[in-house]
């Protein structure tokens, strides 16, 4: 599942360098997260680095974008071909 950058997000650019993935774009007002990109980190760490350096919570998951681990390392893979 991709993860997705709520309302709350105050545009401190914390998570853009924490994407390994190059997901994480400014899209005024807010910053997004591109779902084709995400990879909930899967491939790189064990958890989503983007959650974790920013400072009001306000990325969450995509109920979009469903998809399994195996799912999410296919798109890592192709990602970094
Ligand atoms: Fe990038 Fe990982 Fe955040 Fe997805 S979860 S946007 S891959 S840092
Ligand atoms: Fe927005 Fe959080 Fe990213 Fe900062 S770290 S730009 S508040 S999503």
């Amino acid at each position: 599942m991709a993860l997705m950058i709520t309302e709350r997000c105050t545009v401190c650019d914390a998570c853009v360098p924490a994407c390994q993935n190059n997901a994480i774009k400014k899209d005024f007002p807010k910053y997004v997260i591109d779902p084709k990109k995400c990879t909930e980190c899967v491939g790189v760490d064990d958890e989503p680095q983007c959650k974790l350096v920013c400072t009001v919570d306000c990325i969450v998951s995509d109920p979009q974008w469903i998809e399994t681990k195996e799912d999410l390392l296919a798109k890592f893979h192709r990602l970094h071909s």
